[in-house]
């Protein structure tokens, strides 16, 4: 492994030449992206691009092998001290991981838990926030995704729409500095999308910074201050969604736009 030493930066996300193989297959092959504190990035390609492998070292759950990636002015995956390299210890690994909220594709809700017991887990038990508050938070939070009325409900009583607004509020319970979303409604009914997206629009205009992986063309054209196009392991166009969508001169963004839309 090798990596390059960077001043700590005041953006919310820095990757410089990220790398990162599974056995001989280069997934990441230097990826460089900026994300701003308060915007929204929206990351597009085609599957096996390596999309969610980023995502994924962001939090923690992959380790890069090479550039830098830091998430709030902070080096991920490995510790810096006079110049050399080591493993990042487990608690600073889950204080960084607490401050980085993530919703998948699947819902990933505590099957055995209710909605209420699903939000108020992670404060709980990572936080030590006491019960009366931990609840307290996640009523405020089941407010603001619109199912107050399911908070005693099991998740598989409820559809995949409402599971994913709960995933989005129980990342939102550990009061994030990033959400991450890795397709968040590629698995939904269609007509269960426009829910999930809506409350995802809502978080986006009180100013939480989030990375949003998706096929939802209109959502990232809407939404976000930065599209971002990847196709085999690296960053292959970026800008404003009008410059994106109304000027990409990249011929592998047009083919996928052509064929997304
Ligand atoms: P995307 O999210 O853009 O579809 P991924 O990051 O999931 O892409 O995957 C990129 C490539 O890495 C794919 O070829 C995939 O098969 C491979 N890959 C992803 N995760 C693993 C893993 N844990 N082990 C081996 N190969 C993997
Ligand atoms: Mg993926």
């Amino acid at each position: 492994m090798s990596f390059t030493s960077y001043p700590p930066s005041q953006h919310a996300v820095v990757a410089r030449g990220v790398e990162k193989s599974f056995g001989h297959l280069p997934v990441l092959r230097g990826i460089d992206l900026t994300v701003e504190y308060g915007n929204v990035c929206c990351i597009l390609g085609p599957s096996g691009s390596g999309k969610s492998t980023f995502l994924r070292c962001m939090n923690h759950l992959e380790r890069i092998e090479k550039g830098l990636l830091q998430v709030g002015g902070e080096t991920v995956g490995y510790r810096e001290h006079h110049g050399k390299l080591y493993e990042m210890k487990k608690s600073e690994v889950a204080r960084q991981r607490a401050d980085i909220g993530m919703v998948f594709q699947g819902f990933n809700l505590f099957p055995h838990m209710t909605v209420l017991e699903n939000i108020i887990e992670a404060p709980m038990h990572v936080k030590k926030v006491r019960k009366a508050q931990a609840t307290s938070d996640a009523m405020n939070l089941l407010a603001k995704v619109g199912l107050t009325a399911k908070a005693n409900a099991y998740p598989r009583t409820l559809s995949g729409g409402q599971q994913q607004r709960v995933a989005i509020a129980r990342a939102l319970a550990m009061k994030p500095k990033l959400m991450l979303f890795d397709e968040p409604t590629s698995a939904l009914d269609p007509e269960l999308v426009g829910e999930v997206l809506s409350v995802m629009r809502s978080l986006a205009s009180e100013g939480m910074t989030m990375i949003v992986v998706t096929h939802e063309l209109g959502f990232a054209r809407e939404v976000s201050d930065k599209v971002v196009f990847m196709d085999n392991g690296i960053v292959v166009e970026q800008g404003s969604p009008h410059e994106f969508f109304n000027n990409t001169q990249n011929e592998r963004a047009k083919a996928f736009l052509g064929k997304v839309l």
